[in-house]
């Protein structure tokens, strides 16, 4: 297939995406939604949205990786310092996680990847998963200034008791420090930390930028969404656009 890129920038905000139809309706295989960007993109706001028009799952690394540290499991035990300093965990173990989630029945429709691919092994045991399925990935790239991602995370405040999401500027609580739902003081996530900010940025920067060129050479469909001022529910109307029309 012929290699795509596009830049998309505004646009009107069409009508939310009915789930009974077919997300990809151009293609009678099922649609692999790749959401691709720096931490603090908006990669995370945008997968929940799409999960919900289109009525299939998110499948987010960062949400399962967390789980399993929350849980206390071997996995949990392996990644757990690495998180923490922001820096990758190994390959294997992020494959293995998404295979098995990807063999689940709610995957067969399509499904919206969140944090991964990361490497370009990842992105290669992806391929490996989907060319046999006849899947060909769609990737939306959400680009953001570094300043506004700067501003994006070390403002990012969370309810450590329900996990809802604040940030001291673009979405603050009704009373500073306090989540709105629970009455629970918000606290700063481990990863938001100044320094570990900064290395998050640094293996994106290393590891996952370069896939870019990954996905060019394997001809998948790439569309880069401009993402740094526009609200989310304008950014998921670029978004739905473009799938809409791809
Ligand atoms: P963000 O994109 O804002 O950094 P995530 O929740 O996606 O947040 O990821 C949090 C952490 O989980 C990462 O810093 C990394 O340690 C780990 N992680 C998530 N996805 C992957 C992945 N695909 N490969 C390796 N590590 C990952």
């Amino acid at each position: 297939m012929a290699r795509k890129i596009q830049v998309i920038n505004g646009g009107a905000v069409p009508a939310a995406m009915n789930s009974s139809q077919n997300p990809n309706p151009k293609s009678q295989a099922p649609l692999a939604l790749i959401l691709f960007g720096s931490p603090g993109s908006g990669k995370g706001t945008q997968s929940k949205l799409l999960a919900k028009a289109l009525g299939i799952p998110q499948i987010s690394t960062g949400d399962m990786l967390r789980e399993h540290v929350r849980r206390g499991n071997a996995v949990g035990t392996k990644v757990e310092a690495k998180m923490k300093a922001g820096i990758l965990v190994k390959d294997y173990v992020v494959n293995q996680l998404v295979e098995e989630r990807l063999a689940q029945p709610d995957a067969a429709n399509g499904f919206i990847l969140d944090g991964y691919p990361r490497t370009r092994a990842q992105a290669e045991v992806l391929c490996g998963i989907l060319s046999p399925r006849g899947v060909q990935a769609v990737v939306i790239h959400l680009v953001v200034d570094y300043n506004v991602i700067i501003a994006r995370l070390t403002g990012r405040r969370q309810c450590p008791v329900c996990g809802t999401l604040y940030n001291v500027t673009s979405k603050p609580p009704k009373v500073p420090g306090v989540c709105d739902l629970e009455g629970a003081k918000l606290i700063v996530r481990d990863d938001d930390r100044e320094e570990v900010i900064r290395e998050r940025l640094d293996e994106y920067e290393k590891q996952t930028r370069p896939l870019i060129d990954f996905f060019r050479e394997t001809g998948n469909r790439l569309y880069e969404i401009d993402a740094s001022h526009d609200n989310p529910q304008a950014v998921f109307g670029k978004i739905e656009e473009l799938i809409r029309k791809s």
